[in-house]
């Protein structure tokens, strides 16, 4: 099938060769009907020719490249109807390897004895031989390219999109215009288009693939923040307090410690916020312990020195209690006048608190939802801080805001889940990260037990205990039910009756408030040196002296959860660890808690948390109204989004309505982007 007539971007994919009715029905299904369509539809991954490795090195069960001479081949070999066994014997020069072929016919007459090629395919140890499930191959002379593998749909073969993309990149890579205007390309050292296209299809080599992927990836951002920076753009017309005077050294040097080089950046970040006259909504983000609350008293303390009024909530009233103790430690010396307002206090204390800070007389307010309720009122409410924002619903917070003119908003998590990304896109919030924990912490060890082995656990965090540190123990419930859950009460008495010299607390949802701040206090001051606890102490506790956490029923937990835990401790300098209890031994759960042993790192924890669970195409999903990415990777390129967006918002500001003749292309790109939206919204 000859196809020479002139082909464009625009022509149906029916014109490019070996393409009719029926193949170009299965592109569409893809979402593919144009040549152009085509060269956007992106490698879903690569088979990396590039680093084969030899028979005797490969990982057993797993995906790997082999290069091997074909040595001899064996009869077809029908196992049953319908299904033929191909076989063929190959030599990497020390080893045999049998590569085995289930019903491609195809791919067994295309392989000839004598030819050396490099075989991909899932490898195996069948009884001491090798053996390599054949996915793919090419001949050893093309083995230094990496080859795409597309996401194909019933019908349309890896081999037939290569084909075709080949021809489509051939012929009309060269009449793609760069929809990013070039002085963007330069600042951002971002390559062209064409080049990118063709070097995602067709890799000349991994560097020229990463250089490819980058540029596109930031297409992608880039034009996703400025379709919504302009949906959005109505907001960031309010007026907000103009902070004057944002020197800070004087909070600086009261510190007893540096500074992080993130936690410096988050500031300026802040401060710069502060000083431009509509409001900040910003999302700081840090993995636990990354020191988000220093970043939240800096910003206090500059709010305070210029006469305006904050309000920090935290979602409970440990951590309200905890952050009221940590910010007026810091802050009190420096004259900040900080109060702590929460659903436990007398109705007397309540309203004088409430008094003084609507007379202005406070400012800053520490507290719990009760902070939020309507008979609280501010005198000049600037800064509202939240903490830990995936406790709240959005709609607390724009309650809490409604309480200020248009007060900046600063939101704290350490959840770098997609709900996190999902807030920059819905609440155009911008982003700072603390991607760097204080000098001197060391990862905590974590280890995985039996319960047969708690007693040694039990009696390795007495010998911490004898040695001046604490450390907690967490359980799932509050009573013992007929289930085999360790219940909290229960357990404390009994760890109590064990250790008659060791000061065990209890900690469980179900105490009052004024109980709950008594046991934290009493840990925090190292009166208590065990505390055994339900999940309240989760989320944000900081005592840097404990050392161990141990978590019973751990199977009980999601990732994101226990990671939450183990950031209870490794908060000081002192090595910490943290062991998880779980008689489970299904595959999953060992996976998890594999996971939790092999990495402290929050962002990679979230996303095995998300693969694990299979979160979908969050973006993509109807619930969101998010056009779906194409290549762009949430976790990964993070900070690739930060920077697109910001360049977004650069050209907006010189550019509101797009209108300049540079930027019409990428104007029809957003414009396209909704439209399709809409489709997927119908
Ligand atoms: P998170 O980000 O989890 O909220 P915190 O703000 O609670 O972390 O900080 C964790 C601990 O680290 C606290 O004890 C805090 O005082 C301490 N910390 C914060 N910043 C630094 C720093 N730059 N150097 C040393 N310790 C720090
Ligand atoms: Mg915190």
């Amino acid at each position: 099938m000859e196809k020479p007539e002139a082909l464009t971007l625009d022509s149906p994919v029916t014109a490019l060769k070996n393409v009719g009715a029926k193949r170009a029905a299965l592109y569409e299904k893809l979402g593919v009907r144009t040549v152009y369509d085509l060269l956007r539809f992106y490698p879903r991954s690569y088979i990396d020719y590039t680093s084969p490795v030899m028979a005797a090195d490969a990982p057993e069960g797993e995906n790997c490249v082999i290069k091997a001479v074909v040595t001899r081949r064996m009869q077809p070999a029908p196992i049953r109807k319908g299904l033929v066994l191909y076989k063929f014997i190959a030599s990497d020069g020390v080893s045999n390897i049998q590569i085995t072929i289930f019903n491609n016919e195809y791919a067994y007459y295309g392989i000839k004895a004598g030819e050396e090629y490099a075989f991909c395919g899932k490898f195996s140890k069948m009884g001491g031989r090798y053996q390599l499930a054949l996915s793919s191959y090419v001949p050893a002379a093309e083995a230094d390219t990496m080859r795409p593998v597309y996401n194909l749909t019933e019908g349309l073969a890896n081999g037939m999109v290569h084909n075709n993309m080949r021809e489509a990149v051939d012929r009309c890579a060269e009449q793609l215009a760069d929809p990013l205007p070039l002085p963007l390309l330069r600042e951002e050292k971002l390559c062209q288009l064409r080049y990118a296209i063709e070097n995602i299809h067709f890799p000349q080599g991994r560097e020229a693939y990463e250089i490819a992927r980058r540029r596109l990836v930031f297409e992608e951002f880039f034009t996703l923040s400025l379709a919504l920076v302009r949906l959005r753009g109505r907001e960031r017309e309010e007026a907000a307090i103009r902070l004057e005077d944002t020197d800070i050294s004087p909070f600086l040097s009261s510190l007893p410690f540096e500074l992080t080089g993130a936690q410096r950046r988050a500031i300026g970040e802040i401060l710069s916020d502060m000083q431009k006259g509509f409001p900040m909504n910003r999302l700081l983000q840090g993995d636990v312990g990354s020191g988000k609350t220093m970043v939240a008293a800096a910003a206090v303390y500059a709010a305070a020195k210029n006469g305006v009024q904050s309000a920090v909530m935290a979602p409970t009233e440990i951590l309200a209690g905890q952050h009221y103790a940590t910010f007026s430690k810091v802050l009190a010396p420096l004259g900040v006048r900080t109060c702590l307002l929460t659903g436990s206090l007398t109705p007397k204390q309540k309203e004088e608190r409430k008094e003084a800070l609507a007379a202005g007389e406070i400012d800053l307010a520490v507290g719990t939802h009760a902070l939020v309720q309507d008979s609280t009122a501010f005198a000049r409410l600037g800064l509202v801080i939240t903490d830990e924002q995936h406790r709240f619903g959005v709609e607390q917070r724009r309650r809490l805001a409604g309480k200020g003119e248009s007060p900046h908003s600063l939101v704290m998590s350490a959840t770098p889940i997609p709900r996190t990304l999902a807030l920059i896109v819905y609440g155009d919030l911008d982003l700072s990260v603390l991607d760097e924990l204080p000098k001197g912490r060391q990862p905590v060890d974590t280890l995985v037990i039996h319960s047969n082995k708690r007693e040694r656990a039990l009696g390795f965090i007495r010998d911490h205990i004898a040695a001046g540190e604490q450390a907690y123990i967490v359980c799932p419930l509050v009573e013992e039910s007929e289930s085999e859950l360790l219940a909290a009460a229960q357990y404390r008495d009994r760890v109590a009756k064990a250790f008659p010299d060791i000061a065990v607390g209890l900690l469980h949802g179900r105490m009052k408030p004024a109980e709950k701040e008594a046991v934290m206090a009493a840990f925090q001051q190292g009166k208590v040196q065990l505390l055994v606890s339900t999940t309240v102490v989760e989320v944000g506790v900081d005592v840097p002296n404990a050392t161990v956490m141990m978590v019973e029923n751990a199977e009980r937990f999601g990732l994101a959860q226990l990671h939450q835990l183990r950031g209870r401790v490794g908060r000081g300098s002192k090595k910490s660890y943290c062991i998880l209890v779980s008689d489970n031994d299904g595959e999953e759960n060992r996976k998890r808690l594999s996971v939790m042993k092999a990495t402290n790192d929050g962002f990679v924890i979230a996303r095995e948390d998300l693969k694990l669970r299979g979160s979908g195409d969050f973006f993509g999903s109807r619930q969101s109204g998010m056009p779906a990415l194409a290549i762009a990777d949430l976790f990964e390129d993070a900070d690739l989004f930060k920077e697109a967006q910001e360049a977004a918002r650069r050209l907006l500001a010189g550019d509101p309505a797009l209108e300049r003749p540079e930027n019409s292309a990428i104007r029809v790109i957003i414009d396209r982007l909704f439209d399709q939206n809409k489709d997927a919204m119908n």
